[in-house]
């Protein structure tokens, strides 16, 4: 069965910034099914020439440090600067529990009505090509779209946060004051990574928390190896609630994005991504071509029982299989 849409009616869709195509051309990026795909191939190398012109802001942090309720924040102070945000929400837990950690409570209130403002929660697709899977895609369309400032946002629980600081421009991690750091289940590679962190709820109280918390890790960033760009990562506080700060972190963020353009990293990284990304379609197309011999669920089944007994050795199975 063809696909119900022709290429043309995505491609005007998108570049007459129609949220209703947007939505559509997501899902199809996303479908699994072979003819779909093949359009969502012809899709992105048709958008290509309308595509890159947006800051793409990566956000992490555990469930409860407060990213919706900061995006809502940071999101809503950008479109009243005639900004088009687009938030792709990334839920790594989606594929596992089936529930979502993002999408059971009303989240970005305001936002998500704006008219300049599309967000998208996305269920991750679990181990197949990892939570980034299409994410880099759907941000190509929303710039065709016309968004030109691209949210990426995941849960930091797991290997997410390398994969999303691969399709993003500025990494910003979200952290609490006074939780230790294992406590918030962040590894000190994911701060590594980091351009920026925000410690977030610094109100009704917990100002001081929050002021000696970005103290300690300003000085703990201190202590990481210099990022390769020469960028040194900041850290700052704010309120989401008392809309204090949200203006430090974008003025932090574009400071990056203006010194990463000045000494050619901007497109150095892009260019990493393209290779990324590359490398994440030349994988699945491989399991793909692999996967479509027959026959061959069957044949990984009795070979994992006869590596259970002890008859072969994990090596000389991937032999049987590829050949
Ligand atoms: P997420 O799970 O990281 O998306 O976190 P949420 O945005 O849902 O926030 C988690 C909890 O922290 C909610 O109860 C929020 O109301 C609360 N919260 C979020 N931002 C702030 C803030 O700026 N100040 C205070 N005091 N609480 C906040």
């Amino acid at each position: 069965m063809s696909s119900k849409f022709p290429l043309s009616y995505y491609v005007d869709g998108l570049r007459n910034g129609n949220i209703a195509v947007l939505s559509r051309a997501i899902t199809l990026i996303e479908s699994t099914r072979t003819d779909d795909k093949l359009q969502a191939a012809e899709l992105i190398d048709t958008i290509l020439p309308y595509t890159g012109k947006s800051i793409r802001i990566g956000i992490t942090g555990v469930p409860g440090v407060g990213k919706s309720t900061f995006i809502e924040s940071f999101g809503m102070n950008l479109v009243g600067q005639n900004k088009k945000i687009a938030v792709l929400a990334i839920d790594p837990t989606s594929a596992i529990t089936k529930g979502s950690i993002l999408g059971d409570k009303t989240r970005m209130e305001q936002l998500s009505v704006h008219p300049n403002a599309f967000i998208r929660p996305s269920a991750a697709s679990g181990s197949l090509g990892g939570v980034t899977y299409k994410t880099h895609e759907a941000i190509l369309l929303c710039e065709t779209a016309g968004f030109d400032t691209i949210i990426i946002e995941t849960v930091g629980v797991g290997q997410s946060e390398t994969e999303v600081s691969h399709i993003c421009d500025f990494f910003l991690l979200l952290m609490l004051a006074g939780a230790g750091d294992e406590l918030q289940g962040i590894k000190r590679g994911i701060m590594e990574m980091a351009d920026g962190m925000v410690i977030t709820k610094a109100d009704g109280g917990n100002e001081l928390k929050a002021k000696s918390a970005r103290m300690e890790y300003a000085r703990a960033l201190h202590f990481f190896p210099p990022q390769p760009s020469g960028w040194i990562p900041e850290v700052k506080i704010c309120s989401a609630y008392e809309h204090t700060g949200i203006e430090d972190v974008w003025t932090m963020i574009t400071k990056q994005i203006h010194y990463h353009i000045s000494n050619g990293f901007f497109q150095k990284k892009r260019d990493e991504q393209n290779i990324f990304a590359f490398q994440r379609l030349l994988n699945e197309q491989l399991r793909n071509l692999l996967f479509s011999k027959p026959g061959l669920t069957e044949k990984i089944q009795q070979i994992e029982e006869e590596i259970a007994a002890g008859t072969i050795s994990p090596y000389s199975a991937v032999r049987l299989i590829t050949g």
